[in-house]
């Protein structure tokens, strides 16, 4: 296939060495997903749909709120307005910056249940997810498949991203062995986030996205990069040769305990009383109720009495013990409830 056979929409990219024809190509005909549709996912989906990605398939559980108009790219007032599914309206969106690429939009939780058909016959995952238990998942079933994926997090102004290649790079697991207790990190609603930070982890993540749909592998970063904002600092750990550690539950033992059950989060409706139960993926050890309600009560109504923890957020009573479990009362729906969940105390 010549430049010519190209569209003129991809004609500077085209012209760059490293992509050319054959990495144009190559990209035409990948098949990506894309997991979470917020400030980094919706930047994330743009830059691949504008480069030519062949088929795209885009994943979220939310709708647009106003509070996300201040940096998650694409969405507009309208969007928000209309309440509507973020998966569903970046689409559209998507749909009009580029014709020629095939987008298909699941507005779904993405879970042990779920995630194993989003993921079929794909190239790349990327991670536009805002959630721990959403990476350790994405984490297993990627690994366990052979399929790259690109993490990507940002809260305040510090950004963190790496390149998972199965077998060939450290993955997740080998990078932080155990998700830390819910609740222990920060999230942006309650630490901030700021639009260039989202912007810039989003733009590495493409980049890699890039070389390795392009099939230059060989040019991937292969560090984990961590950027902070504002002071300005960069902090590249593990080195060129990095590899998958032989004691990782996931690449050395091929034990996928957060895709098969053991480790798997879960939510249960509880029977009318208009609550739902979750139960974070598996951590190994307790939340300490206590420095998350000191985090917490400087934006939220909050109330510990010793044995367990109880926010009231967006409308919501959430009870938080310190096995992980929390309920979530005033809903019985449980991706509200997750959304809430996630959104406020972070996992
Ligand atoms: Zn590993």
């Amino acid at each position: 296939m010549d430049s010519a056979s190209f569209s003129p929409r991809y004609s500077r990219q085209i012209r760059f060495p490293k992509v050319g024809n054959e990495g144009q190509r190559k990209l035409q005909a990948a098949r990506v997903t894309l997991v979470g549709c917020g400030a980094l996912g919706a930047s994330l989906a743009e830059m691949m749909v504008r480069s030519g990605t062949g088929h795209l398939l885009l994943v979220d559980r939310d709708i647009v709120d106003a509070s996300n108009l201040g940096r998650q790219a694409t969405y507009t007032t309208r969007d928000a307005e209309l309440a509507l599914p973020k998966a569903a309206a970046l689409a559209e969106h998507l749909r009009s910056f580029n014709p020629e690429v095939s987008i298909e939009a699941h507005v779904a939780d993405f879970d042990a249940t779920t995630a194993p058909a989003l993921l079929q016959g794909c190239d790349l995952v990327l991670d536009g997810s805002d959630n721990l238990e959403t990476r350790y998942l994405l984490n297993d079933l990627c690994v366990r498949a052979g399929i790259p994926w690109i993490y990507g997090a940002c809260v305040g102004a510090t950004g963190m991203t790496a390149v998972v290649l199965p077998g060939e790079t450290p993955c997740l697991r080998c990078l932080f062995p155990d998700p830390p207790p819910p609740g222990s990190l920060e999230t942006c609603e309650t630490a901030g986030i700021i639009a260039p930070a989202a912007a810039l982890v989003a733009s590495l993540q493409a980049l890699e996205a890039i070389k390795i749909l392009c099939g230059d592998r060989a040019s991937v970063r292969r560090t984990l990069l961590r950027v902070e904002l504002w002071p300005w600092r960069l902090v590249e750990l593990g080195g060129a040769n990095a590899a998958p550690r032989a004691d990782c539950p996931a690449c050395g033992l091929r034990k996928f305990e957060f895709a098969e059950g053991a480790r798997a989060a879960k939510a249960a409706v509880l029977c009318g009383r208009n609550s739902v139960q979750l139960r974070a993926a598996g951590t190994a050890q307790d939340i300490d109720l206590h420095a998350l309600a000191t985090r917490l009560q400087q934006h939220y109504e909050v109330a510990h009495n010793g044995w367990v923890l109880r926010v009231r957020a967006e409308g919501l009573d959430l009870t938080l013990f310190d096995d992980g479990r929390a309920l979530v009362s005033g809903t019985g729906d449980p991706l509200l409830a997750r959304s809430v969940f996630d959104r406020v105390v972070g996992t």
